[in-house]
């Protein structure tokens, strides 16, 4: 048999899978994939439900139906004060998942150069390198995830076609600072270049800091596509509804990328969205400040327990170094052995970083001491989750110890 696509055959499955099944198959507390345990706002369900049920099934307009499309348009206006024309500047996808590799085709041609910010998540750089385009990659490195200035610019070259990067970012909660989105905006005007900004986490942001699409910096409205997803702001990641906001010079492009991918998306979950869109600012801010309370519960127990707890000012996920816990092998053996043994699953944060050889350079690896735990779950279940790795570091000896140390 002639071999099959080499990229495809050479990346395995992706980790959320991985840890997924591992903590089912060992009845572990399911902190690793992002996703809630707990449903979005009825109103939005009970929308979507309803729709399946007064003859609108067959095939939605292409690019979204015209309400969610408005309902978009008229969310970027209300949040960030983007003037978006919901015919002909908004798309609808299915996830923010097909909207980044619908951006990244609309477009990268082969040979062309593609700014990527370590650590990044798990689609970026397949997607990219199945276009035939080149990742440049650029690491933020931990504690505290700083944008290194330098190092930015100097992957930014004449090739360069595009950038895509995530804030609030997944898996370390770096939230963009409007001076470091100045800096990108920079880079990308000198570069004569696109910026794709995958945004999912939007309304997921932490002590009262702003979200900043830099899509509302000076110059940046015709180079950047704006990613949602109605999962992370309505709660409901298994719907895979995502939303692309961009100029109409991109629209075109952006639209039949999707048209080749997916072409529609369910027409009664759009509904559903719509109306959650055009929910009050209370709801999102509700949002916000039930994640935050859900950050600070779990981040005080792990530090309680003996962890290096990160800073998350945004997403779903917090950070923690394991080391101070005394646990001396790498984050998969870690997240691994915490699944079989304290029936409590996180990711481990290597999963992000991109094998040394696709950066092109002898950098240092990964730093592989980081283990990301979702926060976004019942309270009694996050308690439950720490009750269970108290348990277990008691039984190793190494609570005590750890704590003693702190
Ligand atoms: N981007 C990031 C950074 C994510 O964490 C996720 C999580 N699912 C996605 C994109 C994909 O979103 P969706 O589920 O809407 O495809
Ligand atoms: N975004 C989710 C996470 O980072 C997972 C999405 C997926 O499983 N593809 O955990």
């Amino acid at each position: 048999m002639q071999p099959q696509n080499h990229l495809l055959s050479a990346i395995g499955t992706t980790i959320f899978t991985v840890m997924s099944a591992l903590a089912t198959e060992h009845g572990a507390i399911n902190l690793g994939q992002g996703f809630p345990d707990y449903d979005g706002p009825e109103d939005v369900v009970k929308a979507a439900a309803d729709a399946l049920l007064d003859g609108r099934n067959q095939y939605p307009p292409m690019t979204g139906l015209p309400e969610l499309r408005a309902a978009v348009a008229s969310h970027a206006k209300r949040f960030y004060g983007i003037e978006a024309d919901p015919n002909g500047e908004v798309i609808v996808t299915s996830g923010a998942t097909e909207a980044i590799t619908a951006c990244l085709m609309a477009v990268l041609n082969p040979g062309d150069e593609c700014v990527l910010i370590e650590p990044l998540y798990d689609t970026y750089l397949p997607v990219v390198k199945l276009l035939g385009a080149i990742p440049k990659l650029v690491r933020l490195n931990p504690p505290d995830w700083a944008l290194p200035r330098a190092e930015l610019a100097a992957a930014f070259g004449p090739k360069t076609k595009a950038i895509l990067f995530n804030t609030p970012m997944n898996p370390c909660g770096k939230v963009f600072t409007r001076e470091e989105l100045e800096f990108i905006a920079g880079l990308v005007a000198k570069h004569d270049c696109y910026a794709i900004c995958d945004e999912v986490y939007e309304h997921l942001v932490f002590d009262g800091m702003p979200h900043i699409p830099l899509m509302t910096l000076p110059g940046m409205r015709e180079r950047c596509m704006r990613i949602g997803s109605a999962g992370k702001t309505f709660s409901l990641t298994g719907w895979k509804v995502g939303y692309i906001t961009c100029d109409r010079s991109l629209a075109a492009n952006v639209a039949k990328a999707h048209q080749n991918l997916t072409f529609t998306t369910a027409p009664n979950l759009q509904r559903g969205v719509a109306v959650g869109l055009m929910k009050d600012d209370s709801y999102f801010q509700g949002l916000s400040t039930s994640l935050q309370a859900k950050r600070d519960r779990l981040g005080a127990g792990l530090k309680k327990l003996g962890f290096g707890v990160l800073d998350s000012k945004g997403s779903y996920f917090i950070t923690t170094d394991f080391r101070p816990l005394g646990f001396n092998g790498d984050d998969v053996a870690f997240c691994r052995t915490l699944t079989t043994e304290a029936k409590v699953t996180a990711i481990p944060v290597t999963a992000f970083y991109a094998d040394r050889a696709d950066s092109g350079d002898e950098g240092p690896d990964a730093p592989s001491h980081y283990a990301r735990f979702a926060f976004c779950k019942a309270d009694h279940l996050l308690d439950e989750a720490l009750e269970r790795m108290r348990v277990w570091l008691e039984a190793r000896g190494q609570l005590t110890a750890a704590v003693g140390r702190g």
